[in-house]
């Protein structure tokens, strides 16, 4: 993220002042530059012009070496790389490193893959033309430390591959299209790597290939050239932010690592462990002036090698030190950034024995050079920042160009000089790995085949197949020791916790050993066995994350629990005891499915309901198809089925068999249609509705739209303003987070004041406008808008919001009776948290069971009334506090020489219920929601001792029973509300359902008797 604080109080600082530091005259010497070698001298003066000031450049960068064969960037840029008020696009970048690879032996360029818009991905090998030549080889060498197993575990046989082979040091630029100087740094760099005859690039070349993609984002970085150039056409105007960095989400892109959702992600993995990298190191653009992030701040991942993070600090600190000899102000590794997720680019490289790095340097969201005046937090001198940034100081992109190469540099003269222990450490990091299961374990991790929920369980497997885990997967039913499950929940139990049971769990806390028993499984079910070079990253992903709420560090960077067997709703089944791994299994090589396809004979086909995704894409697959929803459970063919089971007729084509087999869902044909109630399971007409104001949460919405293939209509909130008659063209209109807190501004939009804005194609703007587009970004939804939607929902419209567009519904007036509850002192930062369906009948809850986990970004929940004012301030049981008289104190008074002492029973409601009213609050009271309007709760966050799966919980007492997912109704329609986000980063699969199962049945919402 940028700061860009207008700060005027410290502009006095002047910049000589602070750039007293003198260079020792060791470090010179060490990187002192060939004297043989010509200089470029137009180049390098340009180098000096464009730097301003000379504490911003190094002895490492402040010339160019001339070449004869070689071009220099400024081939295609026409000026330098990071001349000011011009960014080239990916085209031109490309061009300029195949130009290289024709001029030069030591430049190779690979493609490796396409964008979402279809741009090219490319990859930059650049070492010694001898080492170039032994890629495949030394590769070879590589795989084999990457994976010990084919050595047999043995370390003289590692020592003596270390000893003949170069590792490799990936650097990615530019995943963050608004962060911009990287690629034209990177340009410079490679020819530096190729050209620079300096005794130090000598033994960088010589010893480690450097491996190079210089835009991570290329669908963003078009736009964000398009934007800069509109921006330079229009100077003294305001300019948009870049609303669309990638096709789908912004910074999160950098948040993928997980859920393997994005192209870009798969790309970089499959480069960096095809090509069984030891560092890979993301430049990224935001923190004055240099910020190496390696170091960063606790919590460290639970899951990564003690060597890896001491890794961190070895090439952090020594980078610290570096540069800090070269006189550079501003450069620190020790900061906020804790390092706990793995979900960032770089952490492909922790995750798979590697070396994760991250620069952040200063920028200016473009090429421009500006006075940029920092925050104090931001030039404040600390412990770990001994020289810190200027509190004032004018910055231009070549500055930024030059801390990015000058710590490269430096920073692959360390790791040269080091790579043969960085390679050691590679290897012990890989072996470790292996040797996971007798070494803190677990031992493997089983999917069963009797799960309930077959296809989110695919769709995790291929996520760790997309992570390049081994899976295995038994032939026949096989019994393991795993750790005794807790005591099974009553499901018909919906009280709160009783003393006993909390009795009970203070017992099992007092055991350090968990209990084992024995469990069968099925044949068919999966291992994944820690023994292989890749454990870490199932590891991490398949166990639960603990954040203490005394924790040291207050400011969770992001997500602090990601289970993702608890997110996709499927159980994974951690198994500890070591005879797990004796187990026969065959690993599966193609890509895992859910079994699917027809089974047995009979016109009607039945399909089970376990809240599965693919039946959504099932049901717009054969639109037309007549496809019924059982509307509660039922017994057909001694099968049991649940409610919301698809009952299909007449679709016993071939078309319709091969696509449940692609899906992986299961038929039952039966020759008689089941004795249950059903209605026909819609294809709504459905609209995605975004601001202007941010796209990147709603981006996530949109990918699982697309990525199931659901058809929709990307609408934005100036659409709704102007069209009055939403209902005739749609049934469901989504509204995902806006990520924008704030109802006021989703109504009016940025002020009026200034320029328009647009953000469309034009000749000067080709990459911009192709998702959606809009002469002027400024105006909102406005009043009208807020009417149509109205009018959309009272009309029999199906309006689904989630947490801040949820708080938008509430504040607009579109669910009346319902609340956002008081946070009090709760602590939650993207948790993993429990759930309970309290309305087991709403076509919202198919095939959910009773208890499951929910995404939390921030612990919001919701209160419901059946007064449009609230039920604050009705007196109700819990409240009650009995007045000074007779007796004790839970007995009731009484009024002497009186014989009525009976008090009339106060009425007592649930967290997630609203109070009922009594006849006289009923009476002639315009607030009272008539009965069949009255807001229902559907699924309620569970009690408070199972609130907490994985991450940070404090003060859950205000969360505990709280409405999670609540029905609002507004004359003939509905507006769903999700406290949680159900849909997000690819890594709740589990909650997607509850969006798909409210849009398919949008309109029988009401037409299946509730639950009490
Ligand atoms: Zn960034």
């Amino acid at each position: 993220m940028l700061h860009y604080t207008r700060c005027l109080i410290f502009c006095g600082l002047s910049l000589a002042a602070a750039a007293a530091s003198a260079d020792p005259e060791s470090t010179l010497e060490h990187y002192a530059r060939d004297p043989q070698q010509k200089v470029d001298e137009a180049y390098s003066k340009k180098i000096a012009e464009y730097t301003t000031a000379t504490m911003f450049n190094s002895a490492l960068t402040d010339y160019l070496p001339a070449s004869a064969t070689v071009p220099t960037p400024a081939k295609v840029l026409g000026d330098v790389a990071g001349a000011p008020n011009m960014l080239p696009y990916t085209k031109d970048i490309y061009r300029y490193f195949r130009l290289l690879a024709d001029s030069s032996p030591r430049v190779k360029v690979f493609s490796i893959g396409k964008s979402e818009e279809g741009r090219e991905m490319i990859a930059v090998a650049i070492a010694d033309e001898a080492l170039l030549a032994d890629l495949k080889d030394n590769d070879a060498r590589l795989a084999q430390l990457a994976d010990p197993r084919t050595i047999g575990m043995d370390d003289t046989k590692a020592a003596a591959l270390v000893a003949k082979t170069t590792p490799v040091y990936y650097i990615t630029g530019t995943i963050h299209s608004t962060e911009t100087g990287a690629p034209t740094a990177l340009m410079e760099l490679a020819y530096r790597l190729a050209v620079d005859d300096a005794p130090y690039i000598k033994g960088i070349r010589g010893r480690v290939i450097t491996l190079i993609t210089p835009v991570v984002e290329p669908d963003g970085r078009d736009r964000m050239v398009d934007l800069y150039n509109w921006h330079r056409a229009h100077l003294g105007e305001n300019y948009p932010h870049l609303l669309y960095w990638g096709h789908y989400v912004a910074h999160d892109n950098n948040r993928d690592a997980m859920g393997m959702t994005l192209n870009l992600t798969r790309n970089v993995m499959n480069t960096y462990v095809g090509w069984h990298a030891q560092v890979l190191h993301d430049l990224h653009e935001s923190v004055p002036f240099l910020y190496d992030n390696t170091v960063g701040d606790g919590p460290y991942n639970a899951w990564v090698d003690p060597i890896l993070t001491n890794e961190w600090q070895q090439l952090g600190w020594d980078n610290v030190q570096q540069m800090t000899q070269f006189g550079m102000p501003g450069v620190f590794t020790h900061g906020d950034f804790d390092t706990w997720s793995p979900g960032y680019l770089m952490f492909i490289a922790a995750m798979h024995n590697g070396i994760s790095r991250l620069y952040e340097t200063f920028g200016n969201h473009g090429a421009d050079t500006e006075e940029r005046i920092l925050s104090p937090d931001e030039y404040s001198r600390t412990w770990y920042r001994q020289n810190p940034p200027l509190a004032k100081v004018t910055w231009s992109q070549r500055n930024n160009n030059n801390y990015e190469q000058t710590a490269l540099l430096s920073t692959l003269n360390y790791f040269a000089d080091n790579g043969k222990q960085f390679l050691q450490n590679f290897y012990r990091k890989s072996k470790r790995s292996i040797e996971k299961p007798a070494n803190g374990g677990p031992a493997a991790y089983v999917l069963s085949a009797e799960d309930a929920h077959l296809g989110a369980q695919a769709e995790l497997l291929r996520i760790l197949q997309l992570q390049h885990v081994e899976i295995q997967r038994a032939g026949s039913a096989f019994t393991a020791q795993v750790i005794a499950p807790p005591e099974k929940k009553d499901d018909n139990k919906t009280s709160d916790k009783t003393a006993e049971s909390k009795d009970k769990s203070a017992d099992t806390a007092k055991d350090t050993k968990p209990k084992l028993v024995a469990r069968n499984f099925a044949a068919g079910s999966y291992i994944v066995r820690m023994d292989q070079p890749y454990s870490r990253i199932a590891d991490a992903l398949l166990d639960r994350q603990y954040w203490a709420p005394e924790d040291a560090q207050k400011h969770p960077y992001d997500d602090t629990g990601w289970s993702m067997g608890d997110q996709f709703g499927t159980e994974v089944v951690r198994v500890t005891d070591g005879g797990i791994l004796n187990i026969a299994a065959t690993s599966m090589t193609g890509t895992i499915s859910a079994p699917g396809g027809v089974h047995g004979d009979g016109a009607i086909y039945v399909i089970d309901n376990h809240a599965d995704i693919a039946l959504i894409t099932l049901r717009y697959a054969f639109k037309g198809a007549d496809i019924a929803v059982a509307e509660k459970a039922f017994d057909a063919n001694d099968r049991h089925f649940n409610a919301g089971a698809l009952i299909v007729r007449g679709a016993n084509g071939k078309s319709f068999a091969d696509k449940l087999v692609e899906l992986g869902l299961d038929a039952y044909a039966i020759s008689a249609a089941p004795d249950v109630t059903t209605h026909r399971l819609s294809a709504p007409r459905i609209a995605l509705m975004h601001t202007w104001l941010d796209t990147q949460t709603e981006g996530w919405w949109r990918m699982a739209l697309d990525k199931l293939k659901v058809p929709y209509t990307y609408i934005n909130t100036q659409t709704v303003a102007r069209e009055d008659d939403l209902r005739r063209k749609y049934d469901v209109i989504l509204f995902g987070p806006v990520g924008v807190d704030n109802s006021q501004l989703i109504v009016d939009g940025l002020p009026m004041w200034g320029n328009t804005m647009p953000w469309k194609t034009t000749p000067l703007t080709p990459n911009m406008g192709n998702i959606d587009s809009t002469d002027d970004i400024r105006p909102g939804l406005g009043g009208t808008g807020v009417a149509h939607l109205r009018k959309f929902v009272e009309q029999g419209g199906l309006f689904v919001t989630s947490s801040d567009s949820a708080k938008f519904a509430i504040d607009e007036g579109l669910a009346p009776g319902v609340f956002v509850a008081s946070a009090k002192d709760l602590r939650v930062v993207g948790s993993v948290l429990g759930a309970e369906i309290v309305d087991a009948a709403s076509p919202i809850a198919f095939g959910y069971s009773k208890n499951f986990a929910l995404y939390s970004p921030n612990g919001m929940a919701f209160t419901v009334s059946n007064l449009v004012t609230g039920d604050d301030g009705i007196a109700n049981a819990k409240d009650y506090k009995r007045p000074t008289g007779r007796g004790g104190p839970n007995e009731i008074d009484i009024v002497q020489s009186r014989g009525d002492s009976e008090l009339p029973a106060l009425p007592s409601a649930k967290p997630w219920q609203a109070l009922p009213l009594n006849a006289q609050q009923q009476r002639n009271n315009p607030f009272a929601i008539p009965a069949g309007l009255r807001p229902k709760t559907i699924v309620r966050f569970a009690d408070a001792d199972d609130l907490l799966i994985s991450g940070l919980l404090q003060g859950g007492g205000a969360l505990a029973q709280r409405a999670a997912v609540v029905d609002a109704r507004l004359g003939h329609g509905h507006t769903l509300l999700f406290a949680n986000n159900p849909i997000w980063r690819g890594e709740t699969i589990g909650s997607y359902a509850l969006v798909f199962n409210a849009m398919l049945n949008f309109d029988h919402l009401e037409t299946v008797e509730s639950a009490k």
